[in-house]
């Protein structure tokens, strides 16, 4: 039973609740746009004006008021009210998981051994083929337009081999901007630059049919040849664009 408080507050039956509000009208109730403060055991507080917004400190069964202890995090659920996270286990890392997502405690990732990987199989030098237990050079050959530094591998006796020009073939990027909802701001990214292609395409026309063993072409039930059962169309394709780029060396 809610109990209306006026400078007290009583609980009668359970789960108990209790409810301060701003009762313009006397009528006993929470009308439209009034402030109100409601205590439900089992349950949680909220504070809110009501049709327009509330804000909960949810205590259902998630923790007793026995159970916050120091170390404790709170966060916003999918439903609005705020819940509590305990406290990670020693080492931890708190995770966010992007908009609309809750946190979670983890074990915080480090690369690995094998954390830098290339694709060339080749020494840029001798031509020869790279074999465990190599010892390799990273020559640096530019800083692109995204702030990354583009390098190529070669053998450590080969640092000082004369010149050597290489071919590489890359694609070429373009800016992308978009809105961060998680930061709450525009932002930039690179992708891939795409060129629309318009190839033609050979269809088989609606009706038509090849028949599953002796493969012709059919239509209702007669034997077509290919020119009646095809159709030549247009498809638009998005192809990704490369560019050609020279490097020396040294
Ligand atoms: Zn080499």
């Amino acid at each position: 039973m809610t109990q209306y408080i006026r400078g007290k507050s009583v609980y009668e039956t359970h789960p108990a609740e209790s409810k301060l509000f701003v009762d313009i009208d006397e009528n006993e109730e929470i009308d439209s746009g009034q402030p109100y403060w409601i205590i439900k055991e089992n349950d949680g507080i909220t504070i809110g004006v009501l049709n327009q917004g509330f804000f909960k400190i949810d205590c259902s069964g998630n923790f007793t008021i026995n159970d916050i202890v120091q170390g404790d995090i709170f966060y916003v659920a999918a439903n609005g009210n705020i819940v509590r996270l305990a406290t990670g286990t020693d080492g931890y890392q708190l995770t966010t998981h992007g908009a609309g997502n809750i946190p979670t405690w983890g074990t915080p990732t480090y690369g690995s051994i094998a954390d830098l990987i290339f694709e060339e199989r080749i020494c840029i030098k001798c031509n020869k083929r790279f074999k465990i237990g190599d010892n390799i050079v990273l020559k640096v050959i530019e800083f692109d337009e995204d702030g990354n530094t583009a390098t190529v591998p070669m053998h450590e006796q080969c640092m000082r081999l004369p010149l050597q020009k290489i071919i590489i073939k890359r694609e070429i990027k373009e800016d992308y901007w978009y809105w961060d909802y998680e930061k709450g701001m525009k932002k930039r990214k690179r992708i891939p630059k795409m060129i629309k292609k318009t190839t033609e395409k050979k269809e088989l026309k609606k009706g038509y049919t090849i028949h599953p063993e002796t493969g012709n072409f059919m239509f209702a039930g007669r034997v077509v040849d290919m020119e009646e059962a095809t159709v030549i169309t247009k498809v638009e394709m998005s192809e990704k664009i490369y560019e050609i780029k020279e490097f020396i060396i040294k």
